[in-house]
């Protein structure tokens, strides 16, 4: 008997000692109480197979006392477990620090019967010719049984309150403990004055049952019922095949997917289920796939996955299926997708996407002639302006659908932005007549407008022949070709070359060039002389040269239309005013304030200065008077905002400048204009003249000119004199001021001041 005893007691302490390791894994408070219990437990066996074992009565009598007091230590702890784990703070229960002074207490009590018996003493017995020693309890033992049953009633008051109001799934686990008191205070009460004392088993079936109860025990009602309600509202479909195929359960959200009405089938017209059940039986692996289905017409995708459950030796159990509908994703997904490649307002393939294509193209048809073509519509900023915005948008819907539909041979098209759209196409597949096709009334399509100017397009082509570069250098290429165009009402296509690019790269030296220009002062102000009839001195042009230091001299019809593109014109128009003034100071100082200068003011200035501000400036700051600064305007800046350009003339005349209508008869002038256009004087080019095929008809248009100018108040200087008989004829015909080659070229100002100003 002691030897069974024993043998459970060691393995219990075995056991005990395993669990305590096991809590050190959990952190909560209530991992913590558990532990003590358990340590306090694992205490008490030992002194309970002290006593067992010892002969000696003194050895005993101390396994006692310390059995007596780590009992009465994890009832208490086994209450501050009942009340922690039914979800109070034991604190808000027990006066902790009175509970812990009276188990001292106890403990002292329990301890001091070591030397003085007077709870109990222990008397040696024989039963089955084993030795042990029984326990004699005195009335003063009361006391320390007092306390132990005070421990357990409040123990089994906190848990059977616990089961009486706990949810019926977890009314199973506070009764497990609560029960296990009871036994052990059954076991107590019975054994603990015999000879063989099996009331320590109670305290390690109460240990181990409370390390059950934290830690493994899980509610399986709740847990299925939970799972099933879980798994209905899931947003997948789920459901359970049983060995045959059956269907044993299926959540909400599988139903209508495997509903009879209105089944999903395949192309095969095989329904889902049925596939479902054909994957389920004849595949042996699971899988996760996205497979298409249809309901009547409706396109869905699903994805399904199968998870085969099967035994040890690998025999199926069962399964099930999770299917989730991606149609809305997919659609989504593919939506994006559409959304990240297209332009949003003409349905065609945006910059980004057109180059990705286009460079896949090339990449695999390197062998093939290609052409890289960049058209845009003329003006279109101004047909946006003129139309409104939404108007706009139509004509530039209408300008994708004509690519679309009237370019069939166009490999990949795009627009690259704004009025912007680039083709790919095989060389041979060209044609230049798509692209200088009427486009007035097709463009306007849907805008309910007209408009009373041109609206076409203009087209550039590079011909592919350095396959490598990036794609939008192909189609800057193309853009470049197109801007040698623009300006030019007759031409609508221009094709990139060599030359245009060694051009282009001419032009990009010149603006990279300029400001180093003006700071070295490579630009000059040469003066050309104007005359009267008798070769008298009456003012001079200001004319630009740019005196290159490995060029030479560069003539401004080469650089001036390059910065009057990009705008830089307005800083070397700037630069010859200033210079233009400082020697007008300079000559009125000297006492010459009968002479004066013209300056040129290119129309793009209109734009970028404010005119009347710098000037008014200049004279201030130069002490000059206005009457000796002629301003040279062309026609085309008058005409670009006649409204605008005529008030600043206006206020410019009253101020006292000099305006002078510059070329007149090289653009579109009309005579209708001359009483419009209230300038000072009117110069006239006799490049006019030899331009006319009749030389005669053009004379007489030029007398009337002179002769209705005259009449409207305007004196007439000519420009381009190269003869005495040029002189004479204009002089006929009432012209006063000359200049031209005739009379001089025009000369640096020393040069300029050497000869007339002496
Ligand atoms: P423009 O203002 O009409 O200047 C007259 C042009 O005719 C000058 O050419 C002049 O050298 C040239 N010329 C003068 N007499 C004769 C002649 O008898 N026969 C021929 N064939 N040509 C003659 P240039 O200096 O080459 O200037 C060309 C144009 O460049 C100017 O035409 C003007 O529009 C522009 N330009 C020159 N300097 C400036 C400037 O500082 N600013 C601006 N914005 N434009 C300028
Ligand atoms: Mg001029
Ligand atoms: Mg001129």
């Amino acid at each position: 008997m002691k030897l069974l005893l024993g043998t459970i007691l060691t393995v219990a302490l075995l056991v005990i000692g395993i669990l305590i390791i096991k809590t050190y894994k959990e952190t909560h408070k209530l991992a913590r109480i558990v532990r003590k219990v358990l340590l306090v437990g694992l205490i008490v066996v030992l002194f309970n197979i002290i006593s067992l074992y010892t002969h000696y009565a003194k050895v005993c009598l101390l396994a006692y006392c310390g059995y007596f007091i780590a009992s009465a230590w994890m009832l208490y702890y086994l209450l501050q477990f009942s009340i922690e784990y039914i979800g109070h703070r034991f604190e808000d229960h027990i006066n902790k620090t009175g509970m812990i002074l009276l188990l001292i207490a106890d403990s002292v009590s329990v301890a001091i019967n070591y030397f003085r018996p007077y709870q109990f003493t222990l008397n040696p017995v024989t039963v089955m010719n084993e030795s042990y020693y029984e326990l004699d309890a005195t009335i003063w033992f009361i006391v320390h049984y007092g306390i132990i049953l005070m421990l357990v009633t409040f123990c089994l008051i906190s848990l059977f309150y616990r089961s009486y109001t706990a949810p019926v799934f977890y009314r199973r686990k506070y009764l497990t403990i609560a029960v296990i008191m009871v036994i052990l205070v059954i076991l107590n009460v019975f054994t603990i004055t015999s000879a063989i004392d099996v009331s320590v088993i109670g305290y390690v079936i109460e240990g181990i049952g409370i390390y059950y109860c934290v830690f493994v025990y899980t509610p399986q009602k709740l847990l299925s019922k939970t799972l099933y309600h879980v798994s209905q509202d899931m947003s997948v479909g789920v459901f359970v095949m049983d060995i045959e195929g059956n269907i044993l359960y299926i959540n909400k959200y599988a139903k209508p997917l495997l509903s009879e009405e209105n089944p999903l089938v395949n192309k095969k017209d095989i329904t889902l289920e049925t596939w479902c059940r054909n994957q389920y039986l004849n595949r042996l692996e699971n899988f996760t796939e996205e497979h298409t289905f249809y309901c009547k017409d409706t396109e869905i995708v699903l994805k399904i996955q199968l998870q085969r459950m099967v035994d040890v030796k690998s025999h199926l159990q069962g399964g099930y299926f999770v299917i989730q509908d991606r149609t809305e994703e997919i659609n989504k997904l593919k939506k994006e997708r559409y959304q990240a490649h297209h332009d949003p307002l003409t349905d065609l393939y945006n910059k980004a996407y057109f180059c990705e294509k286009a460079r896949s193209y090339i990449n695999r048809h390197l062998e093939e002639k290609l052409l890289m073509i960049c058209t845009d519509i003329k003006d279109f900023k101004m047909i946006n302006d003129f139309l409104g915005p939404k108007s706009g948008d139509t004509v530039l819907i209408n300008f994708a659908n004509m690519i679309k539909e009237q370019i069939p041979q166009a490999l990949i098209y795009g627009r690259l932005g704004n009025d912007i759209f680039a083709i790919l196409m095989k060389k041979e597949d060209f044609d230049e007549s798509f692209f200088i096709r009427e486009e007035q009334d097709a463009l306007l399509q849907g805008t309910e407008k007209t408009v009373s100017f041109p609206i076409i397009s203009y087209t550039g082509v590079y011909e592919i022949t350095e396959h490598a570069l990036p794609i939008f250098v192909m189609c800057d290429r193309a853009r470049m070709a197109m801007s040698t165009i623009k300006g030019d009402y007759h031409k609508r296509i221009a094709y990139y070359d060599d030359n245009l690019r060694a051009s282009i790269l001419h032009e990009q030296e010149l603006i990279s060039n300029l400001s180093t220009a003006i700071a070295e002062e490579q630009l000059q102000m040469y003066l050309q002389p104007q005359m009267d009839a008798d070769g008298n001195l009456l003012g001079s042009e200001a004319l630009i040269r740019w005196i290159h230091p490995e060029k030479g001299p560069i003539m401004p019809g080469d650089f001036i239309p390059v910065f009057e593109k990009n705008g830089l014109i307005s800083d070397v128009d700037r630069y010859i005013w200033e210079k233009a003034c400082t020697l007008l100071k300079k000559w009125k100082d000297e006492g010459r304030e009968d002479l004066y200068i013209s300056v040129n003011i290119s129309p793009r200035d209109f734009y970028f200065l404010n005119i009347f501000q710098i000037f008014t400036e200049l004279i201030e700051k130069y002490d000059i008077s206005p009457k000796n600064i002629k301003l040279e305007i062309t026609e085309t800046a008058i005409v670009m905002d006649f409204n605008r350009q005529m008030d600043l003339i206006t206020r410019l005349r009253q101020t006292g400048f000099v305006v002078e209508m510059d070329d007149f008869g090289s653009g579109y002038s009309s005579l209708n204009m001359l009483k419009d256009i209230h300038v000072d004087i009117l110069k006239i080019d006799m490049a006019f003249l030899k331009k006319a095929n009749d030389e005669e008809r053009s004379r007489k248009i030029l007398k009337m000119v002179i002769a209705l100018s005259k009449q409207l108040g305007m004196p007439v200087i000519t420009e381009g004199i190269e003869n005495a008989e040029q002189v004479q004829f204009l002089t006929e015909m009432g012209c006063e001021m000359f200049q031209g080659y005739y009379f001089a070229k025009p000369m640096d100002v020393a040069t300029f001041e050497a000869q007339y100003l002496k």
